[in-house]
Parts: structure tokens; sequence; C-alpha cells
């Protein structure tokens, strides 16, 4: 192959509002050779970078307000209590009354578990009726 005569590299960035990060998404290479008859030929490198839950999307759905960490549309839900987006990484979920599973952040959560706790103490010591 012969030497480029030229070569591009186009990177995608995603900035998260609510902190200074900026994330590389993804990142295309472009490198044009002449050819045998004198002709050039482009050769293109599409870079991508999967997202923090593994899946291989070309845009990500957000970031984890926890860890900033990149979310595809899928995996990314709102915690309820605090409103802020969450990928699976900083979620754990909790069945509601109707047994259907609801995600929170793991400050909520933990919040939830103690709250819970302390319901189950105190009806066990005071008696209400
Ligand atoms: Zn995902
Ligand atoms: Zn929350
Ligand atoms: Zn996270």
């Amino acid at each position: 192959m012969n030497n480029p005569i030229r070569s591009e590299f186009t990177e995608t960035k995603i900035h998260i509002p609510w902190e200074e990060a900026v994330h590389l998404s993804e990142a295309t290479e472009t490198h044009h050779f002449l050819n045998d008859a004198g002709g050039i030929e482009s050769h293109k490198t599409l870079h991508l970078k999967p997202m923090h839950c593994g899946h291989l999307v070309p845009t990500a759905g957000g970031a984890c307000s926890k860890c900033s960490a990149l979310i595809c549309p899928s995996c990314l839900v709102m915690c309820p209590l605090c409103l802020g987006p969450i990928g699976p990484c900083c979620s754990r979920a909790l069945l509601d009354v109707r047994g259907q599973e609801i995600r929170y952040c793991k400050s909520c959560y933990g919040k939830i578990n103690r709250q819970r706790v302390l319901r189950k103490i105190i009806s066990g010591f005071i008696r209400f009726d």
C-alpha cells in the first residue's frame, strides 16, 4: 500500500451538562491513497466505543448521574425519587405493591430501605389500635 496522501480523523464527543466530563463515543479515520491506476482510494475506519452498559449503539441515551458512565437509550432509566438519569451500574430494583420492578438510584434505594427497616422495628414495638 502506498503512503496516504491525506488522512482524516473525526471524533464524536459527548459533553455531560452537569459536570466537566467529555466522553469520546466514536471516531472515524479516513486515509486517501493513490492507487496503481493513479486514482484516489479512500479507506475509512469507524471506531465505536461501547456504552458502559455493554451495548454498542451510535449515540448514548445519556450519562448516569451517579458515575457519569455513558448509557445506551434502552438501559437508561430515571430514578422516580431524585429524577436523575441512572444506568444499570448505579440502579437497584425494588418491587412495588403490585409486584412491579422499579429502579432507584443507589442513594434513594438506601433511603427507602432504611425507612422500611425502621417501620418494621417501630411496628414491632408500638401497637396502633
Ligand atoms: Zn445498554
Ligand atoms: Zn434517586
Ligand atoms: Zn452509574
